[in-house]
């Protein structure tokens, strides 16, 4: 029930009526009984800077941040973490002390399930990234977090793969990334031991293609873990040729939940969060159980 002493937590994007995360957020908060609520905010990019003072205003507790804000309200804000600064992107600010603080838990979202149900010892594997964009960034942070030494990434634009490489500048990560141009595949699918999909090839309502032809797929080792950061449709098409090849599959969904439980265990500065609630709350509203 909102109040009169309701606490406003909310996502920020543009557009942002696609977002799950009401949905994840608003289950968890129910669930624990707190007298918050959790909104949308569909905020134009030239409308950001006036959004933020209002939102400071108004007393928000923390927000999540969506496309396409993620780098842009970097200059806004009053601090930034170090994760954050490494990724170059901020998905979650939150109030404190009178100021915005803003951090990246896409990072944790990703290696989550790389550290439970598909954990082992990362740091003899190879990663092989396909996708240069933004959540590119955060797979290669996360993938240096899980200490993998070699990281190649795969793009189709040979400009955008310089910049990418060059964006890390002299970072601990640089020394372990290549970037490769999309005919590098055949030689460097052989030896991913984690292969990610970071490109939104397969996507609803584009659930026909992949990233990878059938050739491709021969290539790749049967104890590769295939990873995709799609999460709808469940399984995409690279998932789907994975596991009929006998390859390990995780598709995004856990990368999203995620990333809502690391938010809201810094807008609550509480852990015990209901990641069973959101899980669910989420996956009834993409699949309907
Ligand atoms: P982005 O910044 O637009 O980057 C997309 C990347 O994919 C770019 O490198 C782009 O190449 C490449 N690409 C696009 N279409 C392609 C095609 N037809 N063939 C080859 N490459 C193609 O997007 P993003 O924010 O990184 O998001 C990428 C995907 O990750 C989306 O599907 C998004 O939903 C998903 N995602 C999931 C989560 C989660 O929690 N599970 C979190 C974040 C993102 P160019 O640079 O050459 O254009």
């Amino acid at each position: 029930m909102i109040t009169g002493t309701t606490k406003l937590l909310g996502v920020m994007g543009y557009p942002v009526e696609h977002s799950l995360s009401p949905v994840m957020h608003n289950a968890a908060l129910t669930q624990m009984n707190l007298d918050f609520a959790y909104l949308p905010f569909p905020i134009a990019p030239v409308n950001l800077e006036i959004a933020i003072a209002g939102f400071a205003t108004m007393g928000i507790v923390g927000l999540s941040v969506t496309i396409p804000h993620k780098q842009a309200i970097m200059t806004l804000l009053d601090h930034i973490s170090d994760l954050a600064l490494g990724v170059g992107a901020v998905n979650t600010v939150t109030r404190q002390n009178h100021q915005w603080v803003g951090t990246n838990t896409d990072v944790e979202g990703f290696i989550s399930p790389l550290q439970t149900t598909y954990q082992r010892d990362w740091s003899d594997a190879r990663a092989l990234i396909i996708g240069n964009g933004g959540a590119a960034r955060a797979v290669v942070v996360g993938c240096n977090q899980l200490g993998i030494k070699k990281i190649d990434v795969v793009g189709r634009n040979i400009f955008k793969l310089k910049e990418f490489r060059e964006g890390w500048g002299n970072s601990s990560f640089a020394e372990h990334l290549q970037v490769h141009n999309w005919d590098g595949l055949p030689e460097l699918l052989p030896h991913a031991n984690l292969l990610v999909n970071t490109t939104p090839v397969g996507m609803h309502p584009h659930v026909d293609v992949s990233p990878l032809s059938n050739d491709d797929i021969g290539l790749v080792a049967k104890d590769t873990v295939a990873y995709d950061l799609i999460y709808t449709p469940s399984p995409t098409k690279f998932l789907s040729d994975a596991q009929t090849a006998g390859i390990v599959a995780i598709d995004g969904l856990e990368m999203l939940v995620q990333q809502g439980v690391a938010a809201l265990k810094i807008w609550l500065e509480r852990d015990d969060i209901p990641v069973d609630v959101m899980r669910k709350a989420l996956r009834q509203r993409l699949f309907g159980k």
